[in-house]
């Protein structure tokens, strides 16, 4: 694509490196048929070469952001499956990243849209103000449709309806106290923000898995918030600093004891802290820190690869997994999951269409509850049509949204290898009465 960028324009290093994206895309369009909202809306402007065009015209005009393409921008997913499409390498995510941090500067909101933002990241990367917004949720929950009627609170209805009905268990109970001498690794685990108070569990269950493989763990002090949630609304420094801080608290247990990995069990915090490093590329202070931080970031699934987990007998529970975007488009982590459960004993069941979106996308479902909605149903029919016993996902936001349409119970990944591996029944599945352990047939590396 030709661009005309003056040179005063190009001096920023932002729409320099937005200049050189931009020129990769060839208008090719094969990315439109993998873009889940073009599949939806079949808008030219809802696909990812319709918002190439409205990001260039944009940033090239140096205009402030206009209604019209704040409303497609809005729209994205930032699910990157045109970025897994793409044969230009067109990297759709940062771009994006810089069209919406603009558009932040530069566009104002109408003021329920604004309220509502700020709502959002003032709440979620705070698990306290979390805690305490889900149970005064359970109480509004019942008004959900009368929010649902206006369609500029129809976020609040949105907000309401994905309130999980009751409180997560506490997860400490179960937990081992973290092993004090290194052994086969040692490693931080993000508590990060969100998960933690909708499901501990996930951590939970990592934890156990990890010691019973003579993985040593620490948390370090200072750790939160990965910054995602407030990073796709376009709120940069606040992105940033939430990314300062953790890099701070990683890096000091990095020059401390060492660290071999920091293991991340939500793929979209996995997604961002692997990209610390570019994202803090311009700070002379951190842009080192956090490159090394990125370098040590893993989904924990591919930390489990490294560990040569035994493989099992199975144990006749069929597992529809659903790829998170944040994983697979995000990560390009796609076997390595399968792998695993296939041989903790697991059969695997692939959903069609797994490339598309569940609707989830951070706070998409709030933001965008529609198009949310029907992303979510296509999805559930496709998972339910796997007739699978359990659900598995790598992502609490995914977990989250798939939940709340199918009776499938929807587990994390960890939590069924952690029972195949001796640890105990996931509690969604403590009423299905299948078998709990599964013996070693051989020792393989998975
Ligand atoms: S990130 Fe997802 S929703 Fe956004 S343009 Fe790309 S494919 Fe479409
Ligand atoms: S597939 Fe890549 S090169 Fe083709 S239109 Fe989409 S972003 Fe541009």
């Amino acid at each position: 694509m030709q661009t005309s960028f003056t040179t005063e324009q190009l001096a920023d290093p932002n729409v320099a490196e937005s200049e050189k994206i931009l020129r990769r895309c060839v208008h090719c369009g094969f990315c439109t048929a993998t873009c889940p909202t073009y599949v939806t809306l079949g808008n030219e402007l809802d696909s990812p070469r319709g918002r190439i065009y409205l990001i260039k015209e944009m940033l090239e005009n140096g205009r402030p952001a206009d209604a019209e393409t704040v409303t497609h921008i809005d729209r994205c997913l930032s699910c990157l499956s045109c970025v897994t499409t793409c044969p230009s390498g067109v990297d759709y995510m940062h771009l994006v990243d810089h069209a919406r941090a603009h558009i932040e500067n530069t566009y104002r909101r109408p003021l329920a849209d604004r309220l509502i933002r700020s709502l959002l990241a003032a709440i979620l990367p705070y698990p306290a103000r979390f805690r305490a917004a889900l149970q005064l949720a359970r109480l509004g929950r019942p008004l959900a449709p009368v929010f649902a009627r206006v369609p500029a609170l129809a976020p609040i209805a949105a907000m309401l309806s994905l309130a999980p009905v009751r409180r997560a268990r506490t997860a400490a109970v179960t937990d081992p106290q973290p092993v004090s001498t290194p052994r086969r690794g040692r490693v931080a685990i993000l508590s990060g923000c969100a998960q933690s108070v909708l499901d501990p569990g996930i951590n939970a269950a990592t934890r156990r898995l990890l010691t019973r493989f003579d993985v040593e763990i620490v948390a370090p002090r200072g750790e939160g918030c990965c910054g995602a949630l407030v990073h796709h609304l376009g709120r940069e420094d606040e992105a940033l600093a939430f990314a300062r801080r953790n890099v701070d608290a990683w890096i000091g247990e990095i020059e401390g004891g060492g660290l071999d990995a920091i293991i991340i069990t939500a793929s979209g915090c996995g997604t961002t802290v692997k990209d610390y490093g570019h994202m803090l590329r311009l700070d002379p202070l951190y842009a080192d820190k956090a490159a090394r931080v990125s370098a040590l970031a893993r989904d924990i699934t591919e930390y489990l690869s490294t560990l040569d987990l035994p493989v099992l007998e199975s144990r006749r529970l069929s597992v529809a997994y659903h790829s998170a975007c944040s994983l697979q488009h995000g990560q390009r982590i796609t076997a390595l999951p399968k792998l695993l459960l296939k041989a903790a004993g697991f059969t695997v069941r692939d959903p069609a269409e797994g490339h598309l979106c569940c609707g989830s996308a951070g706070t998409y479902n709030i933001l965008q509850p529609e198009i949310s909605a029907q992303l979510k149903a296509r999805k559930v029919k496709n998972i339910d049509a796997t007739k699978a016993d359990v659900v598995a996902a790598g992502n609490i936001g995914c977990m989250t949204q798939i939940a709340t349409g199918t009776a499938i119970p929807v587990v994390h990944t960890v939590e069924l290898l952690d029972w195949a591996y001796g640890g105990p029944k996931p509690a969604k599945l403590a009423t299905s009465g299948r078998k709990d352990r599964a013996r070693p047939v051989a020792a393989a590396r998975v």
